[in-house]
């Protein structure tokens, strides 16, 4: 479970000024969830959701996953409760000299698991993102979808309970959208694992979240039920 308590992040603008990407957000994802963060460019959604993980800190506020709060955890601590937390890019971010299985093995490589035994499990994983087949090939040889499903396999490496997805589809066509977003709901429904999607696209949020929070200025707008927010009679 996520739980944000009136969060803020400011950031120092060019101009000397404060910008307030993060306005007292206050939200709560339940485990086995699907929770969308919709809005426009510059609402805040990648701040946001940004502080989940630290990879922003907050200027206040609190950060509670699985019961824990981050922004109270020594660094050893925090790593190993980010290991449960991953996350995918609209770019990907995957390393173009490495080899897709490389690609996937990379985290394990990181925590220090042999080799041998990271290969398996990447590929294990691969297979579970229906890529078994290009292993071997580059990022460079996949088209976006296919891009976007080794960065899935990827985050699934150290075995999250929470995905988070930082517009995972706004760089692809609605084909592969909608399979990166159909394999998203399996990884959901199969691990339980909790997952939550930034993104701009109305179509997004209906085809995958059970809840969304609509975001506007740094604040929540409105959240509840995809259905009780979009569908009004
Ligand atoms: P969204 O994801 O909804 O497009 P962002 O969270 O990326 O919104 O940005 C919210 C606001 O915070 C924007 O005005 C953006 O320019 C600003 N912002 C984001 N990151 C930084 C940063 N590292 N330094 C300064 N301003 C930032
Ligand atoms: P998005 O809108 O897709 O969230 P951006 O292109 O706005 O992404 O931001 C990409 C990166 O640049 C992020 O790490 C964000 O924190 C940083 N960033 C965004 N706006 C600013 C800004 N005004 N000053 C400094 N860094 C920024």
């Amino acid at each position: 479970m996520i739980e944000l308590k009136h969060l803020n992040k400011e950031f120092k603008a060019a101009d000397g000024g404060t910008l307030h990407a993060v306005r007292d957000v206050s939200l709560t994802v339940n485990d086995g969830e699907v929770f969308g963060i919709i809005g426009f460019s510059g609402a805040g959604k990648s701040t946001l959701v940004r502080c989940i993980n630290l990879l922003e800190r907050p200027t206040s506020g609190e950060v509670v996953v699985n019961g824990q709060n981050l922004m109270d955890l020594r660094p050893k601590q925090l790593r190993a409760a980010r290991k449960k937390i991953g996350m995918i890019f609209q770019q990907f971010n995957l390393l173009e000299q490495r080899s897709v299985l490389a690609n996937v093995r990379y985290p394990m490589d990181i925590d220090g698991v042999p080799r041998a035994e990271g290969d398996q499990k990447a590929l294990q994983l691969l297979e579970t993102v229906g890529l078994a087949e290009k292993a071997k090939a580059y990022p460079a040889q996949l088209s976006g979808g296919q891009k976007q499903r080794v960065a899935i396999a990827r985050a699934l490496a150290s075995d999250p309970d929470i995905i988070l997805c930082d517009e995972a589809t706004s760089a692809l066509d609605p084909e592969a959208t909608r399979s990166v977003l159909d394999l998203l709901k399996s990884l959901n429904q199969r691990l339980n694992v909790t997952i939550v999607v930034i993104t701009h696209e109305m179509k997004v949020v209906e085809q995958v979240c059970d809840r969304v929070a609509v975001m506007a200025d740094g604040s929540v707008q409105e959240q509840g039920a995809v259905r009780e927010v979009f569908l009004h009679p």
